[in-house]
């Protein structure tokens, strides 16, 4: 029975990979992403990639269930000549039509092994045989020919296994028909926003229906420890039109996280950060314990620095942390390494030294040892000294991954505390 035609929605694709070999892990499905990233252009969502058998009922079962959740559906192998190659056939099982032999295409065929001075075996002949009612795909670089078909109210194309047939194909058949189908190129229009200090199920659980797909906007998000990137993509019926549109959204995602936006252009919150303190000539340090050094790395990245940045401190051990910023044995006793009050009286220390304006500090458990039911591995204090007080003395709970991941989470929040704090003054 062909699916229902029912709408899916549009925009949206569903990926298989076909064969045996794949799920044996003979090697890996390669065309999937290279499909992804190609969709991705056209404002296209994959909803789904799924690698199956040789089986032709499950085909056909996953066509179909695909045709209905997605307004296109690719497939990548089982073109071949041989029995076990069975796209064609669950091609024309799932969209309820005969399979035939198409004269023209078996030519196509004929024709590609006379330029290499061969004779096709008989079994070549299976690579002629078309849906009723589909299109052959020509190929440019071996003999099996790919398919598109009408599947319920989706578009199938089928397309070979091997990456270097698959290129070729997408290029001549898929793109334009990509590109036929999508609104006027230029009514197409992205924008970014760029936020820091959260995760993305944190994201995720804030933006809520900011998130929710519409046919006319799609939002991406990519997160790398604590930094966050969302991609806004628009489509209208002419280019103000997207833009407007693109714009209106990217307010509502300023205007939902306000602080947390650190920019809407630029993606390395220590450019943000450090042009910002460059143009104001807020001079500026930092002293770290958990971090040792990292967020001074990543102040030194930034070029022109050194207008605002005399120098920093790594102090690990509780002496130094006494000798070098003059923070309180006494304090350190009391509270331990890991506290707010040594956090802030290393901020304070910092700036004291330093001379600068703006001070942030860091001292956290990033494991995989010394941690305690009070003071857990990923436990980090930091604080954020501006012209002789403490503005800003917050704790985080990272996530106890691994030592890299709980100092690079440290880092960046540093980073961004930092320059949350010079945005307020
Ligand atoms: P042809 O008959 O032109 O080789 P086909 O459509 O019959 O194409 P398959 O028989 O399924 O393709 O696969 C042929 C070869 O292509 C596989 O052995 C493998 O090397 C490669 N291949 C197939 N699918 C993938 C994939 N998803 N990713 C990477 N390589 C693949």
């Amino acid at each position: 029975m062909p699916p229902k035609a029912e709408q899916p929605p549009a925009r949206t694709a569903f990926l298989f990979g076909l064969g045996d070999e794949l799920l044996r892990g003979d090697h890996a499905d390669l065309n999937s992403p290279y499909l992804a990233r190609i969709l991705r252009e056209f404002g296209y969502q994959v909803v789904e990639t799924r690698v199956l058998p040789d089986d032709q009922p499950a085909m056909v079962r996953a066509l179909r269930e695909a045709s209905q959740r997605a307004s296109l559906v690719l497939t990548t192998g089982g073109l071949g000549p041989t029995a076990d190659d069975l796209t064609r056939h669950a091609a024309a099982e799932a969209a309820g039509v005969p399979i035939e032999f198409d004269e023209a295409t078996w030519q196509w065929v004929l024709a590609w092994y006379l330029d290499s001075k061969r004779v096709p075996p008989e079994s070549n002949r299976r690579q002629a045989l078309l849906p009723r009612g589909g299109i052959a795909l020509h190929n440019v670089a071996g003999t099996a020919p790919g398919l598109r078909l009408a599947l319920g109210s989706a578009t199938l194309f089928c397309l070979p296994g091997p990456p270097r047939e698959v290129e070729p194909m997408v290029e001549r058949e898929l793109i334009p028909w990509l590109r036929a189908q999508a609104p006027d190129e230029e009514c197409r229009h992205t924008l970014r926003v760029f936020l820091a200090s959260l995760s993305e199920s944190q994201f995720a659980d804030e933006a809520g229906p900011l998130l929710d797909r519409h046919d006319d906007a799609l939002v991406g998000v990519t997160a790398k420890a604590g930094r966050l990137a969302v991609t806004i993509t628009t489509l209208d019926r002419t280019p103000q039109a997207a833009q407007h549109r693109a714009e209106a959204l990217q307010a509502q995602f300023v205007e939902r996280f306000g602080a947390s936006v650190y920019s809407l252009d630029e993606p390395d919150l220590e450019q943000v950060l450090g042009r910002e303190l460059i143009a104001r000539g807020v001079r500026v340090t930092a002293a770290e314990s958990c971090t040792l050094g990292m967020v001074a790395a990543a102040l030194g990245a930034v070029p022109g620095i050194s207008a605002v940045l005399d120098e920093t401190y790594g102090t690990y051990s509780n002496a130094a942390k006494t000798r070098t910023l003059g923070v309180p044995s006494a304090v350190l006793e009391r509270f331990g390494a890991v506290s707010e009050p040594v956090a802030r009286a290393m901020a304070l220390g910092a700036l004291e030294r330093s001379g600068a304006d703006l001070a942030v500090s860091v001292t956290g458990v990033a494991g995989p040892d010394g941690g305690t039911p009070e003071k857990p591995v990923g436990l980090v204090w930091f604080a954020v000294a501006w012209r002789g007080k403490v503005l800003l003395a917050e704790s985080r709970q990272f996530p106890p991954a691994s030592r890299e991941r709980v100092r690079t989470w440290a880092s960046n929040w540093a980073l961004h505390a930092l320059l949350r704090v010079l945005r307020s003054v």
